[in-house]
Parts: structure tokens; C-alpha cells; sequence
């Protein structure tokens, strides 16, 4: 039954990369001394740097990442950021100045602007935004090294305004020892950049540590334990979202190029483990999709990996029509939706849960991810349904400023007495009445 078919196809998308792997657990072990679920370490973690301190981060990055770090060498230095950024490929600077532009282009599009609206008797209300001060990123460093994931979170900060932006990363290769990923901080204007990855370092993000002032927001990707973490200090600061590992769904007619299809599910099942289903009407297609993801997967460098993730995370639908083929995309509420159709912007409003939208022949999912503009953090796991990637508008705050008259308090006064008196807060009427029945308000 085609419920039953759907929900299969649901637990492929967003894959649960979140599950530690045989040789996470025996860290666990190795660190901890007993076996702990992956919330109990994250909440053993965050607890013990906000009672410790950097004692307790130094301890973490030595005891989960291999290194021995020091008061004076958690935070990459000015020297270290000058010299990776001097030994840095001039033609990799060139690409971060142009990709840092496209996006600071559109991220300055959306800002949320202020609005005034005038009160029908007398005043103005407005809602005026401003940026927040010190924001903290997190860029993985686990599997493999993130430039992009610092271009997508840190400019739509500073597009925003943000003046303080923290760059933390685990004290890998892959990580804050990673020179491209040093170099792009420079080009960009983050100067301050911390070695220390997981959850103690979203905690000491969060909690503020012996020389990492605490954040106001903690932003951008990683593993389970980064996740777990940023929910856990929810609300001593604020975060952006959870997102899990990638997927995308494609909807195609007859007119998409097989060729193109392939490549693009390909580039999701890349990431390893992550999701690309495939959604047409077209049977014809769909038969030459399939022979061409088998050619080309042979040829990538990540063949194995790529096969495993197609196999373990990937689908294809035949539906009746595209009607049905839209209803499940917006059902599936994907991070990426490719969307490869004779009149794509057409379809494209048929279908209005996903992360992001990308349309057309010559619109690859990559090209969102690195170089167009919107941000490529983005809801994974059906979260579509209710929340948005990030934008330079999650680093805004937003404050109403209210202002009436005499005349204007005078005529609202009745709504606020009445709902006073229902209320039985007496003091809240007398502060409207003690100004509407004198002379001098
Ligand atoms: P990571 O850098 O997020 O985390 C590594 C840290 O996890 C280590 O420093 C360590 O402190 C901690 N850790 C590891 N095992 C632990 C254990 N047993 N107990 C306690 N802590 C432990 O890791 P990563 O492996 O690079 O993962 C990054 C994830 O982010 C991947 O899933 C990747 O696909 C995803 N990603 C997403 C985006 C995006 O924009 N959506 C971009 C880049 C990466």
C-alpha cells in the first residue's frame, strides 16, 4: 500500500548518520569508564565545563581528539592566521572573495527592514531589527575540512552586522590545523578562531570559558554530539537549528536529462550517509536515471562509500502523474529539492516545504551548496515542514517601539479598560485612565 511505501521512503530520507559508530562507543567507554548514551556524554560534557571551565575543554580536547592544548594555544593566533592565510593558494582567495560577494549580495537582499505603521489617532508603531554582538560558529573537522560551511554561516552573520564572529573547530587537520579552512577565517574577517570541537566546545561557546567570551548564538553544522549539545544550552543562548545528514528529492519529466539526474543524486549519496530520491511520472526516464547512476558511480573516487549510502538511503517513485509526484515531495519536505520538469517554476509552486529549491536544467544542487548565495545550512528530516535554512535574518533581533499621542491613548483606552477589568489588574486601567481623564496626560 502506498502508505506503507511512503513511510519506507521517509526513514531513508535524512538517514540517522546520527547513530555513533562501533568505534564512537568504545571512546565512550575509554573516556567515561562506563558505557553512556550519546545525551548522557553531552550533558556529562556540557556540565562539567560550565562548572570547570577551560580545565574542563583543555581535558575534553586532549581525552577525544588526541591533543594536548594549553591556555595559550586554544586560540589560534594572530601570527598563525597571518601565515595560512600568506601560504594560501591566490587563485582558493580569489574564489572565497568572489563566493563571499554573491553571498553578501543576496543575504543583504533579504534582511528584514524596519516598519512603521502609523496609529489611526495619534502615534507610530515600529519594529525595529539590529544585529546581534558576538555569535559563535561551528565548523566540523571530524571527516573531512568545511571552507564552505564557514562562508555559509559567517557572511550571512556579517551581512547582518555581526561584529564578533567565533570560529570553533576541532583541533584536527581537518579542523582549526587546517590551513584552507584558517585562510578562508582571514579573507573573510574572523579573527577569532578556537581549537576545540564537540560538545565542549559548544559549551564553552555557550557557557563563556577562561579566555573564550561567551556567545549570544551558536550556529552552523556537525556530529551527534554537536547537535545534542546546542539543544542542551538552548536557552542560555540561542542556536539556529539541529540539522541532520543531507538529502535531496528530484522531480523530473520526460524532458530531464538522465546524465544530470544521476549526478545530482550522486552528490547527496556522496556525502556519506546521505539521502537522493528520485520522483517521476515517467517510467522512461526513470530506466535511464538508473543506468546512468551505474555508470557514473563507477568512476568516483568515493565509489564505495557513494554505493552504500544509494543503497541504504536511496528511492525511486513512479507515481500516476505529476500531481502525485508533487504531493509527495511536499509530504517528504526535503532539505533539497531539484526540481527538473518542462516548466520547472510552474511545478515548483506545487510544491512549498523544502530547505531550498533548485530549478531547472543548469541549477545543481552544488552550486547552492557553494557558491550562489542562500546559505546551504538548511532543515533536514521533514523539519521543511516548519522551519527555514539559515539567512542573514537569524542574526537579527528584532524590538516593537510604540508611541501615541494624547489622542491616539485616548481613543485605544476602551480596549485596554476592558480587557483590565476581565483581567482584574487594576493598576493596568488606572495607567491608561489615570492619563485619559485628567487634563494633563
Ligand atoms: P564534528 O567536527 O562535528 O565533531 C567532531 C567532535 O565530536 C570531536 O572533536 C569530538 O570532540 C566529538 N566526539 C567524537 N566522538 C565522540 C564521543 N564518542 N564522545 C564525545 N564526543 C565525541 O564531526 P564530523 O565527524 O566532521 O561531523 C560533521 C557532520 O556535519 C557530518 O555529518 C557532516 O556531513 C555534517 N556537515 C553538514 C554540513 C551542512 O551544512 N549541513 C556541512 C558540513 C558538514
Amino acid at each position: 500500500d502506498v502508505e506503507s511505501q511512503l513511510q519506507s521512503v521517509r526513514d531513508k530520507l535524512s538517514p540517522k548518520g546520527n547513530i555513533v559508530s562501533e568505534a564512537g562507543r568504545q571512546r565512550t567507554i575509554a573516556v567515561f569508564g562506563e558505557p553512556l548514551s550519546p545525551q548522557q556524554v553531552v550533558e556529562r560534557i556540557c556540565a562539567d565545563v560550565e562548572a570547570r571551565g577551560l580545565a574542563a575543554v583543555l581535558e575534553y580536547g586532549q581525552k577525544l581528539d588526541g591533543k594536548q592544548l594549553y591556555s595559550s594555544t586554544i586560540r589560534v593566533s594572530e601570527e598563525e592566521l597571518r601565515l595560512a592565510h600568506e601560504a594560501a593558494d591566490p587563485q582558493f582567495l580569489a574564489t572565497i572573495r568572489e563566493i563571499r560577494e554573491n553571498i553578501l549580495r543576496f543575504q543583504k537582499a533579504i534582511l528584514h527592514q524596519d516598519v512603521e505603521v502609523p496609529i489611526e489617532h495619534g502615534g507610530k508603531l515600529r519594529q525595529r531589527y539590529a544585529p546581534l554582538k558576538r555569535v559563535g560558529i561551528c565548523v566540523p573537522g571530524g571527516a573531512a575540512a568545511y571552507p564552505s560551511t564557514v562562508l555559509m554561516t559567517a557572511v550571512p552573520a556579517l551581512a547582518a552586522g555581526v561584529e564578533e564572529l567565533v570560529v570553533i573547530a576541532p583541533p584536527t587537520s581537518f579542523g582549526s590545523y587546517n590551513l584552507d579552512l584558517l585562510a578562508t577565517c582571514v579573507e573573510i574577517g574572523v579573527k577569532e578562531v578556537y581549537r576545540v570541537g564537540g560538545a565542549q566546545g559548544v559549551a564553552a561557546l555557550a557557557y563563556g570559558v577562561e579566555g573564550i567570551p561567551k556567545v549570544q548564538k551558536i550556529v552552523g553544522p556537525g556530529n551527534l554530539f554537536v547537535a545534542l549539545a546546542k539543544k542542551h544550552v538552548f536557552g542560555d543562548v540561542d542556536i539556529d537549528s539541529i540539522a541532520g545528514p543531507s538529502e535531496v528529492v528530484v522531480v523530473a519529466d520526460s524532458t530531464a536529462t538522465p546524465q544530470y539526474i544521476a549526478a545530482d543524486m550522486l552528490a547527496q549519496a556522496e556525502h556519506s550517509p546521505g539521502s537522493s530520491v528520485l520522483i517521476s511520472w515517467d517510467e522512461a526516464l526513470i530506466d535511464a536515471a538508473l543506468t546512468e547512476l551505474e555508470k557514473q558511480v563507477a568512476v568516483l573516487e568515493r565509489c564505495d562509500l557513494t554505493v552504500q549510502s544509494l543503497i541504504d538511503f536511496g528511492a525511486v517513485i513512479l507515481t500516476r502523474d505529476e500531481e502525485e509526484a508533487c504531493r509527495i515531495a511536499t509530504d517528504l519536505a526535503p532539505e533539497h529539492l531539484h526540481i527538473a520538469t518542462q516548466d520547472s517554476e510552474a511545478t515548483a509552486e506545487k510544491i512549498l516545504t523544502a530547505g531550498a529549491t533548485f530549478l531547472g536544467n543548469f541549477t545543481p544542487v552544488a552550486v547552492g551548496d557553494y557558491a550562489a548565495g542562500p546559505s546551504h545550512v538548511l532543515p533536514t528530516g521533514a523539519t521543511a515542514h516548519w522551519a527555514s535554512g539559515l539567512s542573514a535574518n537569524d542574526f537579527l533581533r528584532s524590538r516593537s517601539v510604540i508611541h501615541f499621542t494624547e489622542d491616539g491613548l485616548k481613543a485605544i483606552a476602551p480596549l485596554v479598560t476592558t480587557l483590565a477589568d476581565k483581567e482584574g489588574l487594576t493598576a493596568h486601567k488606572r495607567s491608561v485612565t489615570i492619563r485619559t481623564e485628567t487634563e494633563n496626560g
